[in-house]
Parts: C-alpha cells; sequence; structure tokens
C-alpha cells in the first residue's frame, strides 16, 4: 500500500466514525468529574477504560494511592490503554485529563448534558478537555480500523486533576513508570488549542508569600502600634511601580499567545490582614499581612533571577521604610518548558494539519503550565507538545463548546501524526 492509500484510509475511518467519537465525547461530559473535589473520576476511567478495551487496548487502572487527595470518598484514578506493535520503540503516547472546572453561573444549556447544537457540542469539559481526549482515543481506533498495527507502541491515558496541578494524574504516571524516558518517546496532550495550532511549552511560575510584621495596638492608639497592612501598602506599590515596568520591558521569543503574555508578569493573588472577618469588630492595629504572589517567568529568565529581583525589591522598601520587617515564604514553582527545536513529533503535526485542515500549523507557547511539566521534569520526555480541539477562550467558561468539525479533524491530525512516528 502507497503511503498516499494508508492516509486516505485512516481520514476515512475518522470521518466515517464522526457519530460515535461524538457520542463518546458526549458521554464523558455527561459524568460530572468536577475538581475540586474530584467527582465521579473512578465512573468518568471505568467509562474510558470500557471504550478503549473494545478498541483493542490493554486496559490499566492506575490509582494514585500514595497521594493525600486519593481518598475513599474522593479515588483519584486514571486509566492507561495501549497497543504494542513488532516493537516497543519508538512510542507515542496521547493523554488527556478528564477533570473539569465547577460549572459556575450563566449556562444557557446543560452543562453536563453534552448536547449538540449547530454543529458545535456543548458542557464542561467540551473544550477543555474531553474533545480532545475522546479525539485521541478515536485516532487510534481508526488506525487499527484501517487495518494497520504499529510497528513500535501507541498509549492513550486519561487522568485526574490537571486543574489542580496534576499530581495524582500525570505527576503519578510519570513516577510510577507509565510515563518515562526509558520506555517514551512521544508525547501528546490533547489541550484544547485549536485544531491548527501545536503548543510547544509554557512558561514558568513561582509562587510566593511576602509576610509584613507589625506590632499589635488598640486601633484607637496606632501610634502606639506599627501596621503590617500599611507596610504591605507600600510593598505592592513598590512592586507595581518599579517591579512591573522592568517585567513589561521583557519579551520573549517563545511564542507565547496572546501575545501580551509574551512578557514576564507579577499578580496579587491575595491579601489577608487586619480582623478576622467583616463582621467582627476588632480594634486593633494589625500586626501581620501575608500576600500571595504569582510570577510568571519566560524562558529568557532563570528562576534564581526572577527570586533574586523579588527580594531586592522586598529588601529596598524594608530599607527605606524605617521599621518595617518583611519575609519572603515560597510555595511553588514550575520551570519554563518547551519541546525542542526541530522535535519529529512538531514536523509530523505540522504535516498532518497541513493534509487535514490545508493551512501551515502555527506553533504557540502558553502563558500557564500544564501536565508537560511533569512529561518533562518527571518522566524526562522532552518531546511532548499540547494539541487538540476546542477553542481556548472557551475553557472554564459557561456554553463552553467545541466544533464537531474540530473533533474530527483534529483526530485526523493525531492519527496521522501517529502513523508517521510509530506507523
Ligand atoms: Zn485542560
Amino acid at each position: 500500500m502507497t503511503h498516499a492509500v494508508a492516509i486516505d484510509r485512516v481520514l476515512t475511518a475518522v470521518e466515517a466514525g464522526r457519530d460515535e467519537l461524538l457520542a463518546f465525547t458526549a458521554s464523558l461530559i455527561r459524568i460530572p468529574t468536577v475538581n475540586p473535589p474530584g467527582q465521579y473520576y473512578r465512573e468518568c476511567a471505568e467509562l474510558i477504560g470500557e471504550r478503549l478495551s473494545a478498541w483493542g487496548m490493554d486496559v490499566e487502572f492506575v490509582e494514585a494511592q500514595n497521594r493525600p487527595e486519593h481518598t475513599p470518598e474522593h479515588p483519584r484514578v486514571n486509566v492507561v490503554g495501549r497497543i504494542e506493535g513488532m516493537a516497543l520503540r519508538p512510542c507515542i503516547h496521547l493523554n488527556g485529563h478528564f477533570d473539569v472546572v465547577p460549572p459556575g453561573e450563566g449556562w444557557r444549556v446543560d452543562p453536563f448534558g453534552g448536547e449538540v447544537r449547530d454543529g458545535r457540542i456543548y458542557g464542561r469539559g467540551a473544550s477543555d478537555m474531553k474533545s480532545g481526549l475522546a479525539a485521541a482515543a478515536f485516532a487510534i481506533e481508526a488506525i487499527r480500523r484501517s487495518g494497520f498495527s504499529p510497528s513500535g507502541s501507541v498509549e492513550v491515558s486519561g487522568t485526574v486533576d490537571e486543574e489542580s496541578g496534576g499530581y495524582a494524574g500525570v505527576a503519578h504516571l510519570c513516577k510510577a513508570g507509565y510515563l518515562t524516558a526509558q520506555r517514551t518517546d512521544y508525547v501528546i496532550i490533547s489541550e484544547p488549542f485549536g485544531p491548527e495550532r501545536i503548543c510547544i511549552g509554557h512558561r514558568g511560575v513561582y509562587w510566593f508569600d511576602v509576610i509584613a510584621e507589625g506590632r499589635v495596638a488598640h486601633g484607637s492608639m496606632p501610634h502606639l502600634g506599627r501596621s503590617a497592612i500599611s507596610d504591605i501598602g507600600v510593598l505592592l506599590y513598590a512592586i507595581r511601580s518599579r517591579l512591573e515596568p522592568e517585567l513589561a520591558s521583557r519579551v520573549s521569543v517563545m511564542p507565547v499567545v496572546p501575545e501580551e503574555a509574551r512578557r514576564p508578569s507579577i499578580n496579587v493573588n491575595a491579601v489577608w490582614g487586619g480582623q478576622v472577618s467583616e463582621n467582627q469588630q476588632s480594634p486593633c492595629v494589625a500586626d501581620r499581612c501575608v500576600v500571595t504572589f504569582d510570577r510568571r517567568f519566560i524562558p529568557e529568565e532563570s528562576l534564581d533571577e526572577v527570586r533574586r529581583e523579588v527580594a531586592e525589591v522586598v529588601a529596598a522598601v524594608e530599607q527605606e521604610e524605617e521599621g518595617s520587617s518583611f519575609r519572603i515564604e515560597d510555595r511553588m514553582s514550575v520551570l519554563p518548558t518547551r519541546a525542542p527545536e526541530g522535535s519529529p513529533l512538531t514536523s509530523a503535526l505540522s504535516t498532518a494539519i497541513r493534509r487535514v485542515r490545508g493551512c501551515e500549523a502555527e506553533l504557540v507557547a502558553s502563558p500557564g503550565t500544564y501536565d508537560q511539566k511533569h512529561v518533562s521534569r518527571i518522566a524526562g520526555v522532552d518531546h511532548c507538545v499540547a494539541y487538540g480541539p476546542g477553542p481556548l477562550k472557551e475553557a472554564h467558561q459557561p456554553d463552553e463548546s467545541c466544533a464537531v468539525d474540530d473533533l474530527v479533524t483534529s483526530a485526523q491530525v493525531m492519527a496521522l501524526a501517529v502513523l508517521e512516528l510509530v506507523g
């Protein structure tokens, strides 16, 4: 069989299964796998497992036994399907998370209905990212229906908790040896960047608290104390007037979208201080105030530099404001990551996008992190990108949806890329 005939067969097999793919996506949306707290994970993993096994895969359920969030009430259950070809390598792993954020307000359709209307499928997870997971699984099935068995191996996983860091999900699969450089060559995470975009990586994160210590006193005699809240006020102004312009002057070469996110950023996530609640008056000078910051950084900045720069601003304010006292406490950090330049994975997907969508792929990078960090850091697999249907801008929004045509064509793109890499 010529290459062109093989491609046509696979594309036809995906198209012929359009209704089946759509029904599978809808059945995933109908399970409200809301995180937090992480509901119905077992039910959803079992539904995916049944389907993968009906599609000829060996299926394993992987529970995150050692994680504190894995509880009898809310078990963290992941599912992995595998087809081995003539050889174990190369091995491509397609991953999607099946947890979704809570629906929130403002829906005009049932967020867990999986309704199809005017060529779009609706519901929480329609974009982020049950469509992507269904498309990835069906891509593999379409290859099988076309009569091919891969020369390498192919895996599909459905994982939990991406929305809360992925520690019991992809990170657990990496630590438990399901996703490792010893076994895995390529990873596609089918996050909703859209059918014509390949996401090659993401920016870094540095989350930290600054704690101001003041001196308590009666609120009627503030001169006897020192307000930690006022000190934090000065610090916040310094962050805005000194650090923010500096950050705005830096631009990454990484193609982060939206364009504004190509520059580093800092956000004040929260401020805590003073009386315990609105309704409980306590006439005191606040002796403690805590601010949580979320600093996003570009690959051109190192985490050490990022931390030092923050510490310098804090130290400068401490010097200028006599009597003020600040302490920095790190919460967590994630380094920026990106697939290597010229990765065979990126070029296989680009070729497939050209063939299926008739356009050049747009390479993008994500302003926020997703499970790619675990794949590169823990598993040590660098050839990892995100590719999947669904408009990114509808993720986490009311009336979240995905175009049915995008669902089908992105399954076609994934199928062709898999065929090229391990066919
Ligand atoms: Zn997602």
